[in-house]
């Protein structure tokens, strides 16, 4: 085994496609794993200009490129763009997904199944298309990585958020899907379960209750985008190279399975 290779983070010739890198945890993925020498496709849909931020940030490594990755033709045309551009794809990250106030004791019947709707085709079947066509990609070049970003929430189960908390569930199980049938063509697939992170997506919730949040965490801090994008590139890097199905839990302590 060549040590160096294997106790490094060094990503350089890879090219790694993250979902939802306008901002949070996936603009610092991205942040990350740039540093780290790869060749970053900034996904977005709605924030153009935040996404291009990131680019330019970035610099040279990176490209934005726009889909709405819930739609299937749409993410089918970002898969297929980012290997006639780069001719592989080396790690894919499902990052992109929404968090939406749904409740059991809601009154309109037509808005909780839209909900659930709605967070299934972005947070569950959007990662199942990616890594389905990624994989078609990943087949041809030798192999590759599948990196999900699921919650606490696939164990704790949510109160408001229930659709959101199975959407979660899915995704870990999705990971120890692909890590028994897809580890043949050397892909493999891992997954972290972040708490409460402070981005745009949290923010209400940490606004509404951040105390008892807070009283929680055993580390009594709410988890910044580096704490997570830290693990990613971790699982990306072949320093990881021997985990397959792996959820890593990214909560402070807040939660154990
Ligand atoms: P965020 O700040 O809300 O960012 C979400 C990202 O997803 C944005 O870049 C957004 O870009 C993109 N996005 C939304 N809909 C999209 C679509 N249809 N197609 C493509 N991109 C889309 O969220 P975050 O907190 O960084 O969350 C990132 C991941 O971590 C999510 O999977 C989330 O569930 C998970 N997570 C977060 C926390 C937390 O406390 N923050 C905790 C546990 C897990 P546009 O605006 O350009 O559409």
């Amino acid at each position: 085994m060549d040590v160096k290779t294997n106790a490094t983070l060094d990503l350089g010739g890879k090219t790694v496609v993250i979902t939802g890198a306008s901002r949070g945890i996936g603009a610092e993925t991205a942040r990350r794993m740039a540093a780290a020498g790869a060749r970053v496709v900034v996904n977005y849909h709605g924030s153009e200009a935040a996404a291009n931020a990131v680019v330019k940030e970035i610099g040279d490594q990176a490209i934005a490129m726009r889909a709405d990755v819930a739609d299937p033709a749409a993410v089918k045309r970002l898969i297929e763009a980012v290997v006639t551009r780069f001719g592989s794809i080396d790690v894919l990250v499902n990052n992109a997904a929404i968090f939406e106030y749904n409740p059991f004791d809601g009154d309109d019947y037509e808005a909780w199944q839209n909900g659930w709707r709605r967070t299934f085709d972005l947070n569950v079947f959007a990662a199942a298309n990616a890594a389905w066509l990624a994989m078609r990609a990943m087949r041809q070049s030798g192999g590759g990585k599948i990196i999900n970003v699921a919650s606490r929430a696939a164990w704790r189960g949510e109160t408001e958020f229930a659709d959101y908390g199975a959407s979660k569930a899915a995704l870990v199980n999705l990971t120890r899907s692909i890590a028994r049938a897809c580890a043949k063509d050397n892909i493999v697939a891992s997954c972290v379960a972040p708490g409460f992170i402070e981005t745009e997506m949290a923010k209400p919730e940490l606004e509404a209750h951040r105390e008892e949040i807070l009283s929680q965490i055993p580390l009594r801090r709410v988890g910044s985008v580096g704490d997570v994008a830290g693990v990613i590139l971790f699982l990306a890097s072949p320093m990881a190279d021997y985990l397959n199905g792996v959820t890593i839990d990214i909560n402070g302590g807040s939660w154990f399975q």
